[in-house]
């Protein structure tokens, strides 16, 4: 889910290969990705941020300001966090990555993969997605709040209604690992292979080597490997 990571709809390799193949000559030099899906045109919660203790700003590499620009986002505001508690890195509403110490000193291509990531929930508008979801599956109506965190909060402590959600948190992770993953060959040159794959493979092979990979991490993998061409030919629109 946006906010504690380890991507409308279920990624569909097929129909954006074929967009990606459609639009390619008119991608370079534009503010935002031609490719990247429209904002969803769904409820928009009032969102207060919610507080980061310990956290403080990051200085947005121009790498970072790039993939948002592609991801057709307004200004981020970028944060370290204050130890690993919540992973490398998290995304929270509306326009907040935080990134972990360790996050930063990762390779430039993994760092890309995982801010891209991040900025792909935010401008997939998953923690509204999420509002919604959590309002209908716990039965009230879809508008009985306008508040942002008092809908999430909904699945506090509710693990039926958190299983009943789960599968729109995984179509999310799949849509954010792609978009990523693309948002950073776009903006930086970074393969597929050079970041998502060998970021996620890392952390495969600390469970025991691919061949007794973690599940998930290996999901994600072969979920991302339709995707290698599209990163392929957006690395060559990257800036020098
Ligand atoms: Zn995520």
């Amino acid at each position: 889910m946006p906010g504690a990571d380890e991507p409308p709809g279920a990624a569909r390799p097929g129909r954006w290969l074929v967009l990606l193949a459609w639009s390619w000559s008119g991608l370079a030099g534009a503010a935002s990705a031609l490719w990247f899906p429209d904002s969803p045109v769904i409820r928009h919660y009032t969102w207060r941020g919610e507080a980061c203790p310990g956290c403080r700003d990051l200085p947005p590499l121009p790498v970072w300001e790039r993939m948002a620009e592609l991801a057709g986002l307004g200004p981020v505001r970028f944060l370290q966090a204050p130890d690993e508690g919540l992973g490398h890195a998290y995304s929270a509403a509306p326009d907040r990555v935080v990134l972990s110490p360790s996050a930063l000193n990762l390779e430039s291509c993994h760092l890309n993969f995982v801010v891209g990531h991040e900025l792909a929930h935010l401008a997939r508008r998953h923690f509204d997605e999420d509002a919604i979801a959590l309002s209908v599956y716990s039965g009230r109506p879809a508008n009985w709040t306008g508040d942002g965190e008092a809908a999430l909060q909904l699945a506090d402590g509710n693990f039926g209604l958190a299983l009943r959600v789960s599968h729109l948190w995984q179509q999310q992770e799949d849509e954010a690992d792609w978009l990523g993953a693309l948002l950073a060959a776009q903006a930086s040159g970074c393969s597929l292979e050079a970041g998502a794959l060998a970021y996620l493979g890392h952390d495969a092979q600390a469970g025991g080597g691919l061949a007794a990979a973690h599940a998930p991490a290996m999901e994600r993998v072969l979920r991302l490997l339709p995707f290698a061409e599209s990163a392929r030919r957006l690395g060559t629109l990257a800036p020098p």
